[in-house]
């Protein structure tokens, strides 16, 4: 039988670069494809299944509440309309013109990133506070006060530690004072798992997750926060919207039920997973792989952590970092000739070097991983 992806002319990859949506995420583990199949197999009401699926993110993550959202840019635009729209059935139908209701969110210049793009789908208006040298707290007193009403602060956690950055949990006592919501992008915290209670435990009012980051589904997230937003989004995202009153904002930002399933039992397992283990084993197998590329002369094989910010750092490895002296054999040609390849392996290019990460590799996968990266240098070795 064909692989649908041969049937479709899509040739099925080695995914070495890692969890990147642009390659579908993660692989869903066994037990959250069983779950997804189940779903699959009858139908359920959806309101009642996202209402019980995210109590029962809540009870996990030691939250008031939480909703599964199709990922964590969705969530963003979902927390962001719910923060301006606050129920409101008209408001909420009319998004995104705000009218004359208050529409602006405030973020620091240090946190000006990609994903603040998502706020304005719904939108909202960013104001950007403080300056390059950094946002003091007076700046963010000044502009809650000020302009024209701001509904929220977005706040990219992974961020946090940014030079003049103010701290969330700073952020969020300033915007306490005032009734602010704290809306925080932790899209990828989930590891150390101790980190996704900490963001409201700082005083953040709505926490959007990615699933892709924990081995669950490509579009599937979650938000957590308090109640009464956590209900906010609820008004506002795709249910309801043949059967309500209002034809919801969120309305385009649907999920199946199998998604929504697969996003809590892959959190679930993330949760229980022996992570020690979990890095034991790239260790392992990044050693018996540097073992067997040892040979070709001119190149320098580390094992080294490529993280999810995108840098490579000295911590436990989960990556093989390949330098390579020979001429015509620069870390962006070997990774054409790997993408080039039958099957194609996918490697990330970063600081001159080619990057080989081992989480997206099947274990079963590792001595095609092996073959064509010698392969690769092979070819290297005798073009120079
Ligand atoms: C991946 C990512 C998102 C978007 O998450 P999705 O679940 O893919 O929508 C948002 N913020 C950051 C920092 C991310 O890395």
């Amino acid at each position: 039988m064909t692989n649908v992806y041969e049937r479709l002319g899509v040739a099925p990859a080695i995914n070495a670069c890692g969890i990147y949506t642009d390659l579908g995420g993660s692989v869903l583990s066994s037990a959250a494809w069983k779950a997804a199949t189940e779903a699959n197999a009858s139908w359920a009401s959806i309101p009642e299944l996202l209402a019980s699926s995210g109590a029962r993110i809540a009870e996990l993550c030691g939250a008031e509440a939480a909703r599964v959202t199709p990922g964590a840019a969705a969530g963003i635009a979902l927390a962001t309309a719910a923060c301006i729209a606050r129920g409101d059935g008209p408001a909420n139908e009319a998004l995104p013109s705000t009218g004359e209701r208050p529409a602006g969110v405030l973020i620091q210049r240090a946190h000006r990133y990609k994903y603040e793009r998502c706020a304005r789908l719904a939108g909202a208006e960013l104001i950007e506070v403080g300056s390059d040298s950094g946002t003091r707290p007076e700046d963010l007193e000044a502009a809650i006060a000020g302009g024209s009403g701001t509904v929220a602060i977005l706040h990219a956690a992974h961020l946090d530690a940014e030079r003049g950055a103010l701290p969330l949990a700073e952020v969020a006592a300033i915007a306490a004072a005032d009734a602010v919501p704290v809306i925080v992008d932790a899209a990828y915290m989930s590891y150390p798992t101790e980190l996704i209670s900490s963001y409201t435990s700082a005083g953040a009012d709505l926490v959007c997750f990615s699933a892709k980051y924990f081995h669950g589904p490509n579009a599937g997230g979650f938000v957590l926060g308090r109640s009464e937003l956590i209900e906010a989004i609820a008004a506002v995202d795709f249910t309801e919207f043949e059967s309500g009153s209002w034809r919801s904002f969120g309305r385009a930002l649907k999920m199946d039920r199998s998604t929504i399933v697969a996003t809590v039992v892959a959190l679930e397992e993330w949760l229980a997973l022996d992570h020690e283990e979990r890095w034991c084993d790239y260790e392992r197998r990044i050693a018996r792989i540097e073992h067997e590329l040892a040979g070709p002369a001119g190149v320098v094989v580390e094992a080294r952590q490529f993280t999810l910010d995108e840098r490579i750092v000295e911590e436990r490895p989960n990556a093989l970092v390949l330098r390579s002296r020979a001429e015509g054999s620069s870390a962006a040609q070997l990774a054409a000739t790997l993408a080039a390849g039958s099957p194609p392996v996918l490697c990330i290019v970063a600081d001159d070097a080619l990057v080989a990460c081992v989480e997206t590799v099947p274990p079963e996968a590792d001595d095609l991983l092996v073959a064509a990266l010698q392969h690769a240098l092979g070819r290297a070795a005798v073009t120079a």
